[in-house]
């Protein structure tokens, strides 16, 4: 495991839990994806062989409290997603040549994690050249019911972190111009040490900048960047369910020094509807049905969210709260297959009844002999 591997992997996608998964969660997607890509198993496959050695190494860190812990920090100072250095030292400014060798100690790195740290915040100004990824930016969206069913092409607002068109990002009033913070140098962090392990803190001088203004541009106070919004369409895809979070990649904020821009998480809610309901790729629905029609069997038209309705047969003697399943005629499903219709009888018992029919329930009565409550009779022992 070398300490680039920490920041170029993404140890939680290869096992799929998410940050926050506890060891429990960690333990049990390993222990799945490992039956199912042994080597054992995939005799000569070599996809499964890489995927093995892939969920071998993740399980290796996340689950020992201490290697997880430096893993999520290198992570965090890098940002998730990985750490890209511009070819060629480019990026505004013109940065010095930048060399991941330098950063990861020679060839293959092999050092630990405290590597990085000391090669990085010892190195100058180099550092607060190198293209960093942007923030992933969230927001939400209210689909209705069948919107969300088929798909929908929804307009997002997203406040955006950008340059300063008045100062184009520097801070600096036009016609000033920045200098370099002496007190980091400019790189822009300062190392505290701790433990023996050198953490990197942002220079409290220029909070983390790197540069100092000393007339701040009127528009952003001297920051650099002003929010603005802009809308952006995407495509919610058929089938999202309430609760739901939908990754764009690359629509999050803007990567800074030549880095890539982040990810747009939507979190995605769903508008109940008024007959059905819906249980993962299933629609369901609750259908009411008379006394006789439960008893003696019947055929019953329900409507579907799509198209025309269909005639659901109910057997005779179906009881209150069977389910049937109408197959297909659920939610689509990103293979083009869909859901099904699950349709719960409920056998509906009228407020008020005619004299006619009190006496032809009356007479029904008289006909019975099975007691249905004979279980609770015994029991209460009358
Ligand atoms: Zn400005
Ligand atoms: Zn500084």
């Amino acid at each position: 495991m070398s300490a680039r591997d920490y920041v170029e992997k993404d140890y939680y996608a290869s096992l799929g839990v998410p940050k926050t998964a506890t060891p429990a969660e960690i333990k049990k997607a390993y222990r799945k994806l490992a039956r199912q890509h042994h080597p054992d198993a995939n005799k000569g496959d070599a996809k499964s062989e890489e995927k093995f050695k892939e969920i071998s190494e993740a399980y290796d860190v996340l689950s020992d409290e201490t290697k997880r812990k430096e893993y999520d920090e290198a992570r965090a100072l890098f940002g998730a997603g990985g750490f890209r250095v511009p070819r060629g030292g480019g990026g505004p400014g013109g940065g010095v040549p930048f060399d991941l060798g330098d950063l990861f100690g020679g060839a293959g790195g092999g050092g630990g994690i405290g590597d990085i740290f000391t090669t990085i915040f010892s190195g100058g100004r180099r550092t607060a050249q190198a293209g960093r990824r942007g923030a992933d930016a969230e927001t939400e969206v209210t689909l209705s019911f069948d919107d969300a069913a088929h798909g929908v092409t929804v307009p997002l607002q997203l406040a955006t972190t950008g340059p300063c068109p008045t100062c184009h990002g520097s801070g600096a009033k036009p016609g000033t111009s920045t200098r370099v913070c002496p007190r980091c140098e400019g790189t822009g962090s300062s190392s505290r040490n701790a433990g023996g392990f050198a953490f990197a803190e942002p220079c409290r001088e220029c909070r983390g900048r790197g540069l100092l203004v000393d007339d701040p541009c009127p528009t952003c106070s001297g920051v650099g960047q002003t929010v603005s919004t802009r809308t952006i369409r995407t495509r919610i895809p058929a089938g999202v369910r309430d609760g739901q979070r939908i990754r764009i990649p690359g629509k999050g904020q803007p990567g800074l020094n030549g880095g890539p821009s982040g990810d747009l998480i939507v979190h995605v809610h769903v508008q109940p509807h008024g007959v059905f309901g819906r249980k993962g790729d299933n629609l369901t629905l609750t259908l009411p049905v008379t006394f006789p029609e439960a008893a003696l069997g019947a055929t019953v038209k329900v409507p579907t969210l799509d198209g025309p309705p269909v005639s659901v047969k109910i057997p005779a003697g179906t009881t209150s709260g069977r389910t049937l399943r109408v197959r297909g005629k659920g939610v689509a499903r990103r293979d083009g297959t869909r859901g099904d219709l699950l349709v719960t009888v409920e056998v509906a018992v009228p407020s008020e009844l005619t004299d006619e029919a009190k006496a032809a329930l009356a007479s029904y009565a008289e006909t019975q002999t099975d007691d249905p409550r004979a279980h609770l009779t015994r029991m209460a022992g009358t």
